[in-house]
């Protein structure tokens, strides 16, 4: 057997082999000589464990990797391009543990002959497609395919790769639409970044956190008047289809223009078309420049819907700890549950409740835990979630709704009732709360909502007595009409989120005593003016609240003749 293997791109010279023979310091019987022409010129030795490649065609395809950085195109392309490398460098094809594909259908495949395989591991099948271990078994392993879906076929070779699954994350990718490994599908060409993420990384441990203190404003005057965030809270917002939950999220990340926070929007298992509405929506008012999108549409496999918010977090994390705050959209865990589901029934996984796997809980809360409110010596980063569950007949019993309840730090209770009746955002008051972020409200809008949530809750519950025209005393009067009014006073459309200034204005304006002489009604129409002539004539009070944080008793004064003056 010849030691050494000499490739060239043309046939040597009987004096240049033996040149080489001699450099190499082996018998002549030791070295074998091939010709390639796709090398284009030079040489390539092998010994079996290490090459030297010196051809041209090397030095080509070293110069033109150099020249584009990492290569974010395709799907996990970047993991295949480091394993060619390896596998090329190993002698045969056989040093690599080799398996067999025993079936495939519906994106899961059951191997034969990989041992060693680790759950979480890549499998590399055939020459290019990946599949995710999931399933360890006696005899087979059971994996989900993350590439190859439509190519690969029971009888493929598939090999281990020792490698897990890793995403394009930095800011190179804000702006971008991306699918649910990274890769562009906006069109807008390649993602030059350098940086590579686990999709699935631990959670930061308690010493790490801080305590969530600031507020992250949502521009929904409900919830940052009665369910405030915090920056590092997990919220979730929760409602029957077409409710809104949605329009919430959207108005969260419009409204963080120009605060520094970056955002990352992950839908999973919706339409495309829905998906492309809210990427049209981000680019018009302009909060898609600090926003990534991930998507994984209806028409994509189970498998990717179930990777896609591991990914996304990915990306939201390296963010944070680069020291920003980051804000992050599940749209909707509802749906990756069920995608989750279906993975899990095809990988014959015994069904609990609902047919959901027992682990189902636990995919949740490894992708939630990850946010958090780092401490300064991390760099201080946050990461806050807004996760969307839609909920069937408002059952927020649910076993999806009550995992990821007990999950989060609140939650954004969305009713269909209230949103046909036109009360939109739909919030339901009373079973809507924020568990962390009380700490985190601005004073100023601390300052004006006293009482709201507490008038809101009762009136909602007395409006319900009140309804089969019961004779009702002059008190009970009193709370419906206040409570009917300040209903009115949060009543906002969606895409244009308030100012932080804007909502204690307007609230300070319609918790007042002027609040009465109005007629239900015309409350949402005398506050527009309200705001308006504020916004015009008084700028320098909405300025003062917003660079002091606080509402001031002069700033209150000028505020009660502003609303004295319209309403009269
Ligand atoms: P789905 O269950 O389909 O995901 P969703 O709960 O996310 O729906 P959205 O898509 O946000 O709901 O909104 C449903 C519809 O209600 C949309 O047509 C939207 O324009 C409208 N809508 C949402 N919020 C408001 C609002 N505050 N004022 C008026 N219309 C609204
Ligand atoms: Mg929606």
């Amino acid at each position: 057997m010849t030691k050494f293997v000499v490739t060239s791109a043309k046939a040597l010279s009987e004096q240049k082999r033996r040149e080489i023979i001699t450099k190499l310091g082996a018998a002549a019987s030791d070295v074998s000589f091939l010709v390639d022409e796709a090398l284009i010129g030079g040489l390539i030795i092998s010994d079996g464990d290490k090459i030297l490649d010196a051809s041209v065609k090397g030095k080509l395809t070293a110069a033109a990797k150099k020249a584009t950085g990492a290569i974010a195109n395709k799907p996990l392309e970047h993991i295949l391009t480091s394993l060619r490398e390896e596998f090329s460098h190993a002698q045969s094809a056989d040093k690599v543990k080799a398996g067999v594909v025993r079936s495939v259908s519906d994106g899961v495949v059951f191997i034969e002959g990989l041992a060693e395989a680790k759950v979480g591991e890549l499998i590399l099948i055939g020459e290019e497609s990946f599949a995710l271990v999931m399933n360890l078994e006696r005899e087979e392993v059971g994996a989900i395919l993350l590439t190859g879906l439509q190519t690969v076929r029971a009888g493929d070779s598939a090999r281990l790769t020792g490698r897990i699954v890793t995403v394009p994350v930095g800011e190179a990718l804000l702006g971008r639409v991306v699918g649910p490994l990274g890769d562009p599908i906006d069109g807008g060409g390649r993602i030059e970044t350098q940086n590579f993420r686990r999709a699935e990384s631990p959670a930061p441990k308690i010493l790490d956190r801080a305590k969530v203190s600031e507020p992250l404003c949502t521009g929904v005057k409900t919830v940052d008047a009665i369910v405030p965030i915090g920056k590092g809270q997990r919220e979730l917002i929760i409602g029957d289809r077409q409710t809104g939950k949605t329009s919430v999220a959207l108005d969260a990340i419009i409204n963080q223009k120009g605060t520094g926070v970056l955002c990352v929007y992950v839908a999973i298992g919706q339409k495309n078309t829905t998906v492309s509405d809210v990427v049209k929506k981000l680019r018009e008012t302009g909060a898609m420049e600090y926003t990534i999108v991930v998507s994984a549409t209806a028409s994509d496999s189970a498998t990717l819907q179930y990777v896609a918010p591991y990914t996304a977090t990915a990306m939201a994390e390296e963010l944070m700890y680069a020291g920003k705050d980051v804000l992050i959209v599940y749209d909707d865990l509802s749906k990756h549950a069920v995608a989750y589901r279906t993975i899990s029934l095809l990988l014959k996984r015994p069904a609990g409740r609902e047919a959901y796997p027992g682990d189902v809980f636990y995919i949740h809360s490894r992708l939630l835990e990850r946010s958090a409110k780092l401490s300064e010596k991390l760099g201080g980063g946050s990461l806050t979630a807004l996760p969307i569950i839609e909920t069937l007949g408002s059952d927020i019993s649910a076993y999806i709704p009550t995992n990821v309840i007990s999950i989060t730090d609140g939650q954004i209770f969305l009713e269909s009732e209230l949103f046909r009746a036109g009360v939109r955002p739909a919030v339901n008051v009373g079973l809507s709360v924020s568990r962390v972020g009380g700490n985190a409200q601005p004073k100023a809008i601390r300052q004006v909502v006293k009482g709201l949530k507490l008038d809101l809750a009762r009136y909602r519950e007395m409006a319900v007595f009140t309804e089969f025209g019961a004779d009702v005393d002059e008190d009970t009067k009193a709370v419906l009409d206040r409570g009917a009014k300040l209903t009115e006073l949060l009543i906002q459309t969606q895409g244009a989120p308030y100012s932080m200034s804007e909502e204690v204005a307007e609230i300070y304006a319609a918790t007042g005593e002027t609040l009465s002489r109005i007629p239900k009604g015309g409350v949402r129409k005398a506050l527009d003016k309200v705001l308006d002539r504020i916004k015009s004539e008084r700028p320098e009070v909405l300025m003062e609240i917003e660079t002091s944080g606080e509402l001031s008793d002069e700033n209150k004064a000028k505020l009660d003749a502003v609303m004295q003056e319209v309403i009269l």
